[in-house]
């Protein structure tokens, strides 16, 4: 057969040579040792947890090589397409100061001189090389559009593969010259598959960067290259746009991984040198009864990474919640470290701890406790404010009035040696602390506690000064004192039954009085910030 004129037939208003194009993606001029990674979501429209964990290892890989992370958008399926895909991605990634080095925003700016970095650009590219594979025999046109579409004829033959059984060769392999002219003038669409030398008895071994060797069947399938709309398939977009744009690291979900001889293959027949993969797990989540199921937007609202920024959490904590879930030796490293730069932490992309990583709200609630205990007031007062701004914009205007008091809110137990840990999201500031806001409603007190607690705060109006901490206590402790509580800790242990208790269960009471609660920050702090007349206006609604 006569595979230049097929190719020309096939494809004669396409002239762009690959040669021409291979000009135009020069080699990347990095140091030694650079890596070159990519984030290369689906326009789906919103930002999977799962996609983030994979941007996050790709940023990490680049950044500490000194290499290039960018942003490709595959938006070859437009069933699927999203209007404003890039700016959704780069906007989270953005926020947790993941921005890639290399994006295009649409109808915008461009950043970098791989593009274009949206498939759906590149579509001169894809034919070239599908015309280039097809006039050195490689690939072939396929016109089966029987009762099924070509891409079902795809995903049935793609999961076959999957199963691990042998594809038979695509029949249309076989038309003459003559077939195809044929079907061309009766005006047939026809799709391109790659003719596969493969053998599917057979085994390849390959390297993954976290599974280690692993052994896998040949690709024996006419897969499909082109559909018949002449769009790429993931499978020929991907092993072209790496190359071209000089990717090193591919970064990938493990769904991918049975589509890794395939890939090879076509690598092999573009005659084109393979990256590096790291197919990357799936992230669990327990339910009630312990089961794991894959964190899926339908059941798990933290699928998508906006929840984190509706609920305020703090970036540095999920950034950090998950590298840990990444490299389990992170957290022995910041327990050693506390207050290094988390670029400081020797990170391993090629070593993800985790088989299948487990998503647990605990464990986030407690790095980000940590983190955010750390910070100054007024840098909480900030982020409070930022996050009131996007998700709670009836707070705003008092948080802005109030900025001092806020401030001294989020200050009481914080500049001490060991710090109070309490909130690990914005959006709980106004409920932990809403007895700096007004009166309680409720109170934390047992009906047979009842007499004793009023009669205290009825005693304690006469005793309250807020003039020095010490004052303050030294007062509290005489009231204690004769009302029948032990002012000495060691003497009540000794004799409990003389007393009605001992000065804690006094400024107990006084606490549940002013917060509601039993426990709470310091509270010479508290009734301090409410200041002398709001405490007593508190006691009197009581008693
Ligand atoms: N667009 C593919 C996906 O969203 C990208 C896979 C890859 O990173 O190569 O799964």
């Amino acid at each position: 057969m006569d595979y230049k004129k097929l190719a020309e037939l096939l494809f004669p208003n396409n002239k762009l040579t690959v040669e021409e194009i291979e000009k135009k993606y020069p080699k990347r001029n990095l140091k030694q040792g650079a890596q070159v990674t990519r984030f290369a979501p689906s326009p789906t429209g919103y930002m999977h947890l799962g996609g983030f964990f994979q941007a996050l290892i790709d940023w990490n890989i680049a950044k500490r090589s000194n290499g290039v992370f960018y942003l490709r958008i595959e938006d070859t399926d437009k069933k699927r397409e999203v209007s404003g895909a890039s700016a959704i991605v780069l906007d989270v990634l953005g926020s947790y100061g993941l921005t890639p080095d290399e994006y295009e925003m649409k109808g915008g700016v461009t950043v970098g001189e791989y593009g274009p970095y949206y498939q759906s650009e590149r579509a001169e590219i894809y034919r070239a090389y599908a015309k280039k594979l097809v006039s050195e025999g490689k690939a072939f046109p396929c016109f089966c559009r029987k009762t099924e579409g070509l891409n079902d004829v795809q995903e049935k033959r793609e999961k076959n593969f999957a199963a691990g059984k042998i594809e038979e060769k695509d029949p249309c392999r076989n038309l003459t010259i003559e077939q195809i002219e044929e079907n061309l003038k009766s005006g047939k669409k026809f799709a391109i598959r790659l003719k596969s030398a493969g053998d599917g008895t057979k085994k390849i071994k390959f390297k993954d960067g976290t599974k280690g060797e692993i052994e896998i069947q040949q690709n024996s399938a006419d897969a499909i290259l082109l559909k018949d709309d002449l769009t790429p398939t993931y499978n020929f977009a991907h092993p072209i746009d790496d190359t071209l744009m000089g990717t090193t690291v591919v970064v990938r979900g493990e769904e991918w991984l049975p589509s890794y001889p395939l890939h090879a293959e076509i690598f092999e027949a573009l005659g084109f040198k393979q990256p590096k993969y790291i197919h990357t797990p799936l992230i669990y989540k327990l339910n009630e009864k312990g089961n794991k199921n894959k964190i899926s937007k339908r059941k798990h609202p933290e699928a998508d990474m906006r929840f984190f920024d509706k609920e305020g959490y703090d970036k540095e904590a999920v950034i950090e919640y998950l590298i840990n879930l990444i490299n389990s030796n992170f957290e022995i490293w910041r327990k050693q470290n506390p207050t290094s730069d988390i670029m400081e932490f020797p990170f391993d992309g090629f070593k993800i701890t985790a088989n299948t990583p487990i998503f647990d709200f605990v464990k986030l609630n407690d790095i980000s406790k940590e983190i955010v205990s750390h910070y100054s007031a007024e840098k909480c007062y900030e982020n409070l404010l930022f996050w009131a701004k996007n998700y709670s914009l009836e707070n705003v205007q008092y948080l802005k009035n109030e900025r001092e008091y806020v401030t001294k809110i989020l200050n009481i137990d914080r500049e001490k040696p060991k710090p109070r840990k309490d909130i690990y999201k914005w959006s709980m500031f106004f409920d932990l602390y809403d007895y700096m806001f007004g009166a309680p409603k409720k109170f934390e007190i047992e009906d047979s506690e009842r007499n004793n607690f009023e009669t205290v705060l009825k005693a304690y109006k006469k005793y309250l000064t807020l003039s020095s901490k010490d004052a303050w206590f030294e007062n509290v402790k005489k009231m204690a004192g004769e009302l029948g509580y032990a002012t000495d800790n060691s003497e009540y242990k000794k004799n409990p039954e003389k007393y009605l208790g001992n000065v804690a269960k006094v400024c107990e009471y006084i606490r549940v009085a002013i917060t509601g609660r039993k426990n709470s920050p310091d509270l010479f702090e508290i009734m301090n910030l409410l200041g002398e007349k709001e405490v007593l206006k508190r006691i009197s609604l009581i008693v």
